[in-house]
């Protein structure tokens, strides 16, 4: 993916243009999905973190849930996998609002359909969810939002659903190291094996 600007999102362009005069050494742009595009595997989260992606550039790096999630990728040997955000820019208040989401779904056909072997996709969190689920024309009245959800997109590919692997999430007990690695064992196993 470019290393553009998106203008997209007026509201998120000017609060990152506020946020870099605060920390100018923060990257403040979209945080393109990063990982080998031959992935069998991609991992879709919320948005960048102020203080993580949206200061690194990278997906889940240099904050709680993404130390976790590598930890997790690390202890499994998962060698390729893409990893990315529904949301590519940080939202205020870490709430994108409903034409925000709907402004990255360009982004997240792009990002999808950039993966030829795609075969599993983990939606950690229920925004994810039902972002990608509008993206392939599932209804969500069909499918709700439930932990350890597999939903079949198309012929090729399934959605595997997890909590959010947020600080808030696993400090409130509703999500744990164990039922995350759960998650990803499934995957590995779903994208062997449909
Ligand atoms: N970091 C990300 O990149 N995405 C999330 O959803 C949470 C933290």
């Amino acid at each position: 993916m470019n290393e553009t600007e998106c203008t997209l999102c007026e509201r998120i362009y000017k609060h990152l243009q506020e946020i870099r005069k605060k920390y100018p050494d923060y990257h403040c742009k979209p945080v393109w999905g990063k990982g080998s595009l031959n992935s069998r595997i991609c991992i879709i989260g919320l948005a960048p973190g102020l203080h993580g992606a949206n200061k690194t550039g990278i997906p889940f790096t240099a904050d709680f849930s993404g130390q976790l999630i590598r930890e997790i990728i690390k202890e499994l040997d998962i060698d390729e996998y893409f990893i990315t955000n529904v949301v590519r820019c940080y939202p205020e208040n870490n709430l994108p609002q409903a034409d925000e989401k709907n402004n990255c779904q360009i982004y997240n056909y792009q990002e999808l359909l950039s993966l030829q072997n795609l075969k599993v996709i983990i939606a950690l969190g229920e925004v994810a969810y039902r972002q990608i689920f509008k993206l392939y024309n599932i209804k969500y009245s069909t499918h709700k939002f439930e932990h350890g959800n597999v939903v079949k997109l198309n012929e090729k590919i399934n959605l595997i659903s997890s909590y959010h692997c947020s600080k808030l999430n696993i400090n409130t007990h509703k999500i744990n190291k164990d039922m995350l690695k759960r998650i990803f064992l499934r995957a590995i196993k779903l994208s062997y094996h449909g």
